[in-house]
């Protein structure tokens, strides 16, 4: 933060007079926030309500990061985005919301969203990092940033009818999202909210909590949830606050750290690479391919390769993959007879996390010639057939 704070205009002192009526916060606490530069990591359910609510309280400067475009499925929840912005890069959406919202605000937009390379120069140019990104693979990226760079973060997440918010500030106190879960689950192994679901309305509630957090960092009123994570069961709605202690054995900031840089590490655009050491010998097909292995084999051998699809009939209405076999996942274990051992089982859902099982659960069962396709119909649509329906 300068150490000289800008002067507010007359139309700023208007415009910001609700905040500045507030004794707490007041003139010099509406200067703070100013002079304050916020990069918000996803424009999504979390980041839209959290860059509204940011840009409405006058930041200086909001970095909105996304390499998404904006879909259909994302406006139950998404609300910078509308439906006349389906199909456009997420941040260009976004940015021409905010500064409809507020013409003060220098809203920046990052179309390469996070990633393990541009992390800590992107980082470096702000002082407060709002985490709005939903899979592991994003949350431990910024994590791991946002300690590297010592810059605050706060952190929100949403599943289904749950929610949480804190703040991570190792390099003033307090534990990192890593004290609480070292390392990042499998790819596969723990359902998104593509897959689970997500109130959209609880988005509104846990984004507008990060934006919250993030002002009173800036101005320096309250207690911020330092060490401290709130959280919302929206359904018996019930909100409560657990207090996080730092790890000493933190593989990040604890006292003898394994991790030293962002180094290489899967994001969710390179998940399934390393299943391009595929062999066809099918006694040693890989747990995973990328949807382009799965396409090319569909396309090599289709009289020895099955595709199935384990979503459920609803889905499917939606849109298919053109020769899939429906079976849900329900209904795999009553097809363990008729399935067959000697073709290529390639096994698909909407993300990957059930079909996953569905290939963990035939490899238990003595087949070997099983595989996942990783990202499920979703990458599919995005790489394969673009005229796919998304959801
Ligand atoms: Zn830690």
């Amino acid at each position: 933060m300068p150490a000289s704070l800008p002067t507010l205009s007359p139309a700023e002192l208007a415009r910001y007079s609700r905040h500045i009526q507030l004794g707490e916060l007041g003139v010099e606490g509406q200067r703070k926030l100013a002079a304050a530069r916020v990069l918000v990591v996803g424009a999504g359910g979390l980041g839209s309500p959290a860059a509204l609510y940011l840009a409405a309280a006058g930041v200086c400067t909001l970095g909105i990061a996304d390499f998404d475009r904006v879909a259909a499925h994302n406006l139950q929840r998404q609300l910078l985005h509308d439906d006349t912005t389906i199909g456009e890069a997420k941040v260009a959406s976004a940015a021409r919301r905010l500064r409809a919202t507020n013409p003060f605000v220098n809203v920046v937009g990052h179309g390469d969203g996070v990633t393990a390379a541009n992390a800590l120069a992107l980082f470096a140019g702000y002082d407060v990092i709002v985490d709005g990104t939903d899979n592991f693979a994003s949350r431990y990226l910024n994590n791991d940033a946002a300690f590297f760079a010592r810059k605050p973060l706060v952190f929100g997440s949403v599943f289904k009818f749950e929610g949480q918010v804190a703040v991570f500030d190792p390099a003033r106190g307090g534990p990192c999202y890593r004290c609480l879960f070292p390392e990042s689950p499998a790819a596969g192994s723990v359902p998104g909210c593509g897959e689970a679901g997500v109130l959209g309305a609880l988005c509104g509630v846990i984004g507008s909590l990060q934006a919250l957090e993030t002002i009173k960092l800036i101005t320096g009123i309250g207690e911020p949830l330092l060490g401290r994570l709130l959280t919302c069961d929206a359904l018996a709605q019930r909100f409560q606050t657990l207090t996080l202690a730092h790890d000493p054995h933190c593989p990040l900031c604890g006292t003898i750290p394994s991790i030293h840089d962002l180094g290489a590490r899967a994001t969710p655009a390179n998940c399934g690479a390393h299943a391009s050491e595929f062999s066809m010998n099918l006694s040693d097909c890989p747990i995973e391919l990328s949807v382009t292995e799965a396409k090319r084999l569909l396309d090599m051998a289709p009289d020895r390769t099955v595709l199935i699809d384990v979503r459920e009939p609803h889905e499917v209405e939606i849109c298919r993959i053109a020769g899939a076999e429906h079976i849900p996942l329900q209904q795999i274990p009553a097809h363990l007879e008729i399935l067959p051992k000697e073709k290529h089982l390639l096994i698909h859902c909407h993300h990957g996390g059930r079909s996953m099982r569905a290939t963990e659960f035939l490899r238990a069962h003595g087949f070997t010639a099983v595989s996942n396709v990783a990202g499920g119909i979703e990458a599919w649509a995005t790489q394969i057939d673009t005229g796919l329906l998304r959801y």
